[in-house]
């Protein structure tokens, strides 16, 4: 039996499934303080005997297995957790092989197997929500080098028409500070999702999408991009990205079809979930 856990900021879901990781028994439990979260992730796990355990976490964390403080969660924005050694935590008490990497690494992971990109050989996730974070796989191993890519925080030329400042607080006006959720609703002053008849929010946030996928494409090359979180519920985004990265890229690389390259999720809330059961198969 397989082990997962898809560590977010807002929820963990906890899964066991068999070899061909098919669930069966999954929760979801609200992220509070570390101390209140393990205990109710024990209580999940201590049912079952799994031989492995894939963790696919919320960060910044510690993947670099040379480094001393290797599985923890480090500098993040959620105080509780900051420094939580989440894979000592885990391994004090389950003697098992763990895996362990971001959140959308294990989503991009997960739809390569099973979803979007199935059958190929690379892809690139890219999550809009409270924040923006990417993830890719490249020759079927997740990218990682001294630490793990952080997309969200790339820069991007600012749209003429666009007087907010961005509120990322290490940069101000990174893809994150501009394109996030919180960005839209600190722009406008109203949830994204009530915007959405409104063309000129989404025309600016395709902008910025376009902008930041275009740089993947040029730097990494993945043969498709999956696109996911709540902004991209606007699904009027995909063709307006579309264009922008057409008109931006002018022909000078030949990407696959624009409706076949920028995608949505196919495993839609299960992509990460998937991906760190495939994680921890991965670790035996
Ligand atoms: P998280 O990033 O915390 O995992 P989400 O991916 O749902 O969660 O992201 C939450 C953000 O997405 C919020 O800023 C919210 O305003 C925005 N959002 C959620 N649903 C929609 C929607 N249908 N349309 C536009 N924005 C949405
Ligand atoms: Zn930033």
């Amino acid at each position: 039996m397989l082990g997962a856990i898809e560590a977010g900021g807002t929820k963990f879901v906890l899964a066991v499934s068999d070899d061909e990781f098919n669930i069966i028994e999954r929760q979801s439990i609200p992220t509070t303080t570390p101390e209140e979260t393990f205990e109710k992730v024990f209580k999940f796990f201590d049912q079952y005997d799994v031989s492995a355990i894939g963790i696919g976490s919320f960060g910044p964390i510690d993947v670099n297995l040379e480094s001393e403080t290797y599985g923890y969660i480090t500098s993040t924005p959620k105080t509780a957790w900051e420094h939580t050694d989440f894979i000592g935590v885990m391994k004090e008490r389950y003697s098992v092989p763990m895996g362990w990497t971001t959140d959308v690494n294990a989503a991009a992971l997960g739809e390569l197997t099973y979803g979007a990109a199935k059958g190929k050989h690379s892809c690139l996730y890219l999550t809009v929500g409270t924040g923006v974070g990417g993830g890719a796989v490249i020759k079927g191993e997740p990218v990682e080098g001294f630490g793990h890519p952080e997309m969200g925080h790339i820069l991007v030329r600012k749209h003429p028409e666009d007087h907010f400042k961005g509120h990322c607080p290490y940069h101000g006006d990174c893809l994150e500070g501009l394109a996030a959720g919180p960005a839209i609703e600190k722009r406008y002053g109203k949830k994204a999702q009530e915007l959405a008849d409104t063309e000129e929010v989404w025309e600016i946030e395709a902008y910025y999408l376009a902008q930041a996928l275009m740089s993947y494409t040029l730097t990494l090359s993945p043969e498709k991009i999956i696109l996911g979180g709540g902004v991209m519920k606007q699904t009027q985004l995909f063709p307006l990205i579309r264009d922008e990265f057409t008109r931006l890229m002018n022909d000078y690389v030949q990407t696959p079809d624009m409706e076949e390259y920028i995608v949505s999720p196919q495993l839609k809330d299960d992509a990460g979930i998937t991906g760190c059961l495939i994680l921890a198969q991965r670790a035996l």
